[in-house]
């Protein structure tokens, strides 16, 4: 079939991984036949029980999305202090679903390399006045490689606080030899249309908490489990059957999913790496990556251009590039603070992701480093 979104000439960072129509299809038809679309059907369960083999996790429990996923795990927590440290370069769901479970978002800088949370920084921040009341620390996995864990995991247990990750970007990776998935309480998945892996919506708990487990199968969902605990606040937050299916199509192909992007990837880095004024960001040896993000660092003077003038010449070629996680957050309503993250501030003004995933080829990742070099040769030198 026609790529529409190429028909229009346009070419997106989002990753849109899906089975051939024709497999789609089959199991629709199955589910028709079955006439069981909704309500727990045989896929969902299919579904948990293949996530949990494939995280390597004891519970998978699927939802609608990701960000309702994080929203109940924040309320299943059942914390006792409001305070969540969450970094504030994250995507704005992270920081919604704290203020959905009735929390309060305490921002925390990033590790200007790593652009994640670490040990260090989140102990630095607990010491700050405005987090006296801090029940839990809530990090983010970006671009496909994992948030320093286990010195995440220390901090948490010498302070007693919960530990919980958003692995929105981080299906399949693996860090100090663990599954994704397996780290702090729980994690969060998204099996947004975007994602590596995809269910056009979609998303999943990940724990090796049986009690923690069982509370969020009783909070997706109003429909009567024996045993359920009576006490928990509930949601429509489970998965459909046609969402199920799709994910089990998904799960099949996510290695090939991969693989393709780690050749795109590796071909960016090749022609892209060698270029002053631009940093490569790369996804750290030693970790299994997804390489969702192909993400570079515009050090404008050097480069001889803005990244938001190279964003802009990307444009132009139809190249819609990404400027994740800008405006940050933190500065905007209703979160707004005063709080000062520089190197958050940096990452905001400098990052730029370029499109990956299955529908971008060989030669589109050519033609994308072509219009950044000749971008770069043009600039104004100073
Ligand atoms: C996509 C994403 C989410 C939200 O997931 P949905 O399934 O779209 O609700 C949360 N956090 C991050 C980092 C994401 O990339």
């Amino acid at each position: 079939m026609s790529d529409p979104r190429r028909q229009r000439g346009l070419i997106h960072v989002g990753q849109v991984n899906l089975p051939p129509f024709e497999v789609m299809r089959e199991a629709l038809e199955k589910i028709f036949e079955r006439d069981f679309y909704t309500n727990h059907g045989p896929l969902e369960r299919q579904l948990d029980a293949a996530l949990a083999e494939r995280l390597d996790v004891i519970h998978a429990i699927s939802m609608v999305n990701g960000t309702v996923a994080l929203t109940l795990l924040l309320q299943a927590l059942d914390l006792k202090k409001v305070g969540v440290i969450v970094p504030a370069f994250t995507f704005p769901a992270t920081v919604q679903a704290i203020s959905w479970a009735g929390l309060r978002p305490i921002f925390c800088d990033v590790d200007r390399k790593t652009h994640h949370l670490t040990a260090d920084l989140v102990a630095k921040r607990l010491g700050e006045a405005d987090a006296a009341d801090v029940g839990a620390i809530l990090g983010t996995h970006v671009w496909g490689r994992a948030c320093d864990p286990l010195s995440l995991e220390e901090l948490a247990r010498e302070r007693d606080v919960r530990l919980v990750f958003d692995a929105a970007h981080a299906i399949g990776c693996v860090a100090a030899g663990r599954t994704i998935g397996n780290f702090g309480d729980a994690e969060m998945f998204s099996f947004h249309a975007t994602k590596v892996l995809s269910g056009l919506e979609g998303g999943c708990i990940a724990t090796n908490d049986d009690a923690l487990a069982e509370r969020l199968r009783t909070m997706r969902s109003f429909h009567d489990r024996p045993g359920a605990p009576r006490d928990l606040l509930r949601f429509n937050a489970k998965i459909s059957e046609a969402q199920a299916a799709m994910l089990l199509l998904g799960l099949d192909r996510l290695d090939d999913y991969v693989e393709s992007n780690r050749r795109r990837y590796e071909s960016y880095r090749e022609e892209l790496s060698v270029l002053s004024g631009l940093r490569f960001v790369d996804h750290a040896a030693g970790q299994v990556s997804n390489f969702q993000y192909v993400v570079i660092e515009i050090d404008a003077p050097a480069f001889g251009m803005t990244r938001d003038e190279l964003v802009d010449v990307l444009r132009d070629h139809g190249i819609l590039a990404r400027r994740y996680f800008s405006p940050s957050i933190h500065k905007l309503p209703p979160f707004g603070t005063g709080v000062a993250l520089p190197n958050t501030d940096f990452l905001c003004e400098t990052l730029v992701q370029l499109p990956t995933g299955q529908a971008i080829s060989d030669e589109d990742v050519v033609r994308v480093c072509g219009i950044i070099r000749a971008a770069r040769r043009g600039g104004v030198s100073r």
